[in-house]
């Protein structure tokens, strides 16, 4: 046994519980070990039970490179912070140091506390009237306060919730940080330190999205690194798309005049016209939400954006005069620049980018990204560093999409430990009709009706839209004896805590619960979709890459978003080895179109069934009638 696989074997049987690591996570650990060793990238499938963060980190840790772990979602962030790293540094038996980094918008700014508390070298908060505060003006000084003990002005750790306008009264972004060299605060700065505490550590947490604000700045962001894991490596593709993209809006020449106000102080003019633009700019983006913008974007939106830069440009000369180091002027100089660069970046409109609109209607945003990011990641990424990206779902031709040389990356797959072909049923309701034909609302209503009986409840009901979920509430909530939760009942946690504690109810559930959602036991022992979740026609980005793939794209576009989508809701049935279940698919095209078998290899690997006879025996099976009654039964 070499050194990787007996230190995960050390750090395993410390877990609560003891335990021997499986032969999937060893597998992985060895193979990430290779791939750091190597300087090679590993794409590594690690299902459901892998124990994957423990399989990376450890030879991360043990190689003795600088590693930093991009994750996708918080509360995987969450978890390596706060149980997976402190575990290992307290059993691994070498030691390490580790940090969690985020963007400068998580950290109070000192040097705007200092000016919002009214200047001064000192926080001076004793005198404060709080009864004569408004709301805001009560929770402002509330963070200061708490900023004076804080030892890290970290968002995270307030024990209240402040509301955006207040935070945003002792904050800042990284569009209008000058940096700690020319900021008086910049010795005693949170987010410098916090940095600070990233570049003396070896492992680095953060989450992808800063990862890729890190790669659009030249490298700029994070420490220097060796080694870089993206965990949720599903996501990474269209986060990187965004971060490599840009935003503009109204907001953003709102804030460029707030930053302005106390510097450009002769020619107020100037800056209502430059909220004019904004307005302006707003209104023109109206007609086109949630359409793609042509080349030359119109006449209209083209003059808003050119009258934008315009008297951008002029507030920008207007902020460079005067003289000495101001902090102000320093941040409206840089909020300044940053959007001046993007406008220019939008005027100049390179081919590879695709630009749209989107946001609500009183708000409308421009966006522009990449349309494929693969020639973006190999120039800034893949030359630079070792990467292992892992997902429980791997997107089929993931590292061809992320622009990654088939020599310079190994692909494994160490599946789950859980018995899926044992405890899990796979069944697809091949009788209904076409999900995008009539009668078919009503034919899906009788089939999830007979499917939540024979589960007497206990279901987790996925839908592809909040139109789809919201009919199958109102026409079986009245006819199930079991309670019938939906999205929009309560909070994502506080209904998933709802549904996991009534154990015979039913959550009917769109998009945001097709990943996140843990349930092992009784509670979830039945999944239902219903239908094959493709991606929507009209979403811009997919639209310029469909445009490129030309006939391939529904190969190539749709049909891995779809594959790796679907395999997410799936992977909702079985969390630990003895969860037992009925995965439901309410679309026939899973059972007859050619297609098919590109999504059911994606799939965990369960028995299959087309025979609602064969749930039923196996529902029956997983819990015997007499262990979970219907209330009334
Ligand atoms: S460097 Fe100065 S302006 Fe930037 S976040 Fe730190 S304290 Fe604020």
């Amino acid at each position: 046994m070499n050194e990787v696989a007996r230190t995960l074997q050390h750090v395993t049987a410390q877990l609560p519980g003891g335990g021997e690591a499986r032969d999937g996570q060893v597998a992985m650990a060895e193979a990430v070990a290779k791939a750091i060793t190597e300087r090679r990238h590993l794409v590594v499938a690690a299902g459901t039970g892998t124990g994957k963060s423990l399989a990376y980190l450890v030879p991360a840790v043990l190689s003795g490179s600088k590693v930093v772990i991009a994750t996708a979602t918080k509360a995987l962030q969450d978890q390596l912070a706060t149980k997976d790293l402190p575990f290992l540094a307290e059993h691994l038996g070498a030691a390490f140091e580790f940090s969690v980094m985020k963007g400068r918008s998580n950290y109070l700014c000192r040097q705007r506390a200092l000016e919002v508390a009214g200047g001064g070298e000192q926080l001076s908060l004793d005198a404060v009237d709080e009864a004569a505060l408004g709301q805001l003006g009560r929770q402002v000084t509330r963070l200061l306060r708490w900023a004076v003990d804080s030892d890290t002005g970290d968002r995270s750790e307030l024990d209240f919730e402040p509301s955006p306008q207040a935070w945003s009264q002792v904050s800042v972004n990284a569009m209008e940080c000058p940096g700690a060299t020319r900021c008086p605060s910049g010795d005693v700065c949170f987010a410098e330190r916090a940095r600070a505490r990233a570049e003396q550590a070896d492992v680095v947490v953060v989450n992808t999205h800063l990862y890729g604000t890190h790669l659009a700045s030249g490298g700029h962001v994070l420490p220097d690194h060796d080694v870089v894991i993206f965990d949720e490596a599903h996501e990474l593709e269209d986060v990187a798309a965004a971060s490599l993209g840009l935003e503009l809006g109204a907001a953003r020449f709102r804030a460029l005049a707030r930053n302005a106000r106390d510097v450009v102080t002769d020619d107020p003019a100037l800056l209502a016209d430059l909220e004019s633009a904004g307005d302006r700019l707003e209104s023109a983006l109206g007609p086109w939400r949630g359409k793609r913008l042509p080349a030359g974007f119109g006449e209209e939106l083209a003059d808003a954006l050119a009258l934008a830069a315009e008297r951008t440009a002029r507030v920008t000369a207007a902020i460079r005069q005067g003289d000495g180091e101001d902090p102000k002027r320093n941040r409206a100089m840089q909020a300044a620049g940053h959007l001046g660069g993007d406008l220019a970046f939008v005027a100049a409109m390179p081919s590879e980018f695709v630009a749209w609109v989107e946001g609500p209607p009183h708000a409308p945003v421009f966006r522009m990204a990449p349309v494929e990011v693969g020639a973006l990641l190999a120039d800034k990424l893949w030359g630079e560093v070792s990467a292992i990206l892992t997902s429980a779902t791997i997107p089929p031709l993931l590292p061809a999409r992320l622009g990654m040389l088939p020599e310079s990356v190994d692909e494994i797959d160490v599946g789950s430990p859980f018995p899926y072909e044992e405890n899990g049923l796979l069944y697809c309701a091949a009788h209904l009709p076409d999900p995008r034909g009539a009668g078919y609302e009503a034919a899906l209503h009788a089939e999830l009706e007979a499917l939540i009986r024979a589960a007497r409840g206990r279901t987790l009901a996925l839908f592809t839209s909040w139109k789809a979920m919201q009919a199958a509430a109102e026409a079986l909530d009245p006819k199930l004896p079991w309670r019938v939760l939906t999205q929009s009942d309560l909070p994502k946690p506080a209904l998933i805590k709802a549904f996991t504690d009534d154990e015979s109810s039913c959550l009917f559930a769109t998009m945001g619960f097709w990943q996140g959602v843990d349930v092992p036991g009784e509670s979830l022992s039945l999944v239902t979709i219903d239908k094959i979740p493709f991606p929507r026609p009209d979403e811009p980005l997919l639209q310029a890459r469909r445009d490129r793939a030309g006939p391939a794209a529904f190969r190539l576009i749709d049909l891995p978003r779809a594959a790796t989508l679907l395999a997410q809701g799936t992977g909702r049935l079985i969390r630990s080895g003895t969860d037992r279940g009925v995965v439901a698919i309410l679309d026939a095209r899973l059972a007859k179109a050619n297609y098919r078998w590109d999504l059911v290899r994606a799939l965990p690997p369960m028995k299959r069934t087309r025979h609602i006879a064969d749930v039923e025996a196996f529902l029956a099976v997983a819990a015997p009638v007499s262990a979970v009654q219907a209330p009334g039964a």
